[in-house]
């Protein structure tokens, strides 16, 4: 029997981020000026990110090397296990062999450390001395109180008002790594009073607290804004987990047939699936899938239609190419907070149009399901994006059963969901909306 967790040494932690761009059969539509429609300059995002940043953002290079002060803090949580997840193949009783990574044992609960830490790092470089940024169901801001305090920089965090008042552990959390919390709309920013003023119980929104972060990183010269999904920058930061994954399927004896992740952003989907993309798209392992999963209430993927959006609900990004619901769609109140984004990253939209990636969308009924019987037979609760990726999982062990297949399949693990136990009372209680 070969082992149930798959590690590696610390001195396996990556040395490089892999850029799935110069590997791509077209290149990606380039972001556009929101007025002139114009691609724009980089230089007009240097008063809200470093250049460091900046040229992770827009880089052509296939390899970009990791610092050692980065290296050094991944040590506490990296390289992540694989583990086998044999008591859930034996529950559904198929011939597919399950495989996780576990990026729910970062010390913040998910994969947004691996870049808020690189992030973090770029800023510091550079002299920047704060972060600014917004949390919705409070995921980001964790990541990146943590990862500002590591590296020696104070960090400001907008968060929508009704998790501010509704998920008061995350608060504490950000607040534990001596983080600034406000909740948003706040009096500290135009855009925060402006609000106020319209609505004085205003509840928020994620648009909002976005306008606020970044009004805080433009008017101030010792702070940048950082933003924890969509972007090329994040997603590249991600491709650790695939880097790691691959050698450790290696060391299995296996390599996947289908690679399956939650996708709110594309940054837990990408980062897993892209280092292993390369192999599909240069033809060795032509039939490989990749499947990025949603909610059936906000399917950008699935759903939305690819042309050039903005990424906040104001519509003062610059404008990029992608699968969207459009900016203006505000998501039902769904319980995977981290999936409730109107847009997705355009990396993963080009490659799902290209047909690299599949996409599929579930109700959270269903879902919710998944994640119990999954935290019954491995033992970790699931965080509620991460039971998407699980969901398909069992979909497609089952498919694997009917057809007497011996599929290996391998999912991101993208969190625990040691925060979000209402959610999986209102469902054991029987009070979700299953079909949302
Ligand atoms: C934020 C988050 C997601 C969704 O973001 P992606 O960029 O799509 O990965 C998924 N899972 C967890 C645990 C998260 O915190």
């Amino acid at each position: 029997m070969t082992d149930t967790k798959i590690t590696l040494p610390e001195s396996e932690i990556p040395t490089h981020f892999y850029n799935i761009q110069p590997d791509m059969p077209t290149p990606l539509p380039p972001p556009l000026h929101p007025a002139t429609r114009e691609p724009i300059n980089p230089d007009m995002l240097a008063p809200i990110f470093p250049m460091g940043v900046i040229e992770h953002e827009i880089t052509q290079e296939r390899m970009i090397e990791i610092p050692d002060e980065v290296r050094d803090i991944y040590r506490l949580y990296r390289p992540s296990p694989v583990f086998r997840a044999r008591a859930l193949e034996e529950a559904l009783d198929t011939p597919a062999r399950i495989y996780y990574k576990s990026e729910h044992v970062s010390p913040v609960g998910s994969h947004k450390l691996n870049t808020a830490l690189m992030q973090a790092y770029l800023n510091k470089k550079e002299g920047v001395k704060r972060l600014s940024t917004e949390t919705g169901a409070g995921q980001w801001g964790s990541a990146l109180a943590c990862a500002c305090k590591l590296m020696g920089l104070e960090c400001m965090v907008y968060m929508v008002k009704v998790s501010f008042n509704q998920k008061p552990y995350r608060r504490v959390m950000m607040k534990t790594y001596g983080a600034d919390v406000v909740a948003s709309p706040s009096n500290l920013t135009e855009a925060g009073r402006k609000a106020l003023t319209e609505d004085p119980d205003c509840s928020g929104s994620l648009g909002l607290a976005i306008s606020e972060a970044v009004e805080d990183a433009v008017k101030r010269d010792d702070t940048r804004y950082a933003l924890g999904s969509v972007l090329n920058h994040v997603l590249l930061h991600q491709t650790i987990i695939g880097q790691e994954a691959i050698k450790q399927m290696e060391i299995a004896g296996e390599y996947p047939d289908i690679i399956i992740g939650c996708h709110g952003g594309g940054s837990n989907f990408g980062g897993l699936a892209f280092p292993f993309l390369r192999d599909k798209i240069s033809g060795t392992r032509k039939n490989l899938r990749a499947i990025a999963v949603e909610p059936r209430s906000c399917a950008s993927l699935t759903a939305g239609r690819r042309e050039y959006d903005f990424g906040d609900v104001a519509g003062n990004t610059p404008l990029m190419m992608m699968h969207t619901l459009g900016h203006k769609f505000i998501p039902p109140p769904v319980h995977s907070g981290g999936l409730r984004y109107h847009g997705s990253a355009p990396l993963v939209s080009h490659l799902l149009a290209a047909g690299l990636v599949e996409a599929e969308a579930y109700p959270q009924g269903e879902v919710f399901a998944s994640a119990v019987k999954f935290a019954q037979c491995e033992g970790t609760i699931p965080a509620p994006e991460s039971a998407h990726a699980i969901h398909s999982v069992i979909v497609h062990a089952l498919k694997a059963r009917e057809a007497g297949e011996k599929k290996v399949i391998l999912f991101n693990l993208s969190g625990h969901g040691h925060f979000d136990l209402a959610a999986y009372e209102s469902y054991l209680a029987g009070s979700m909306d299953l079909q949302a």
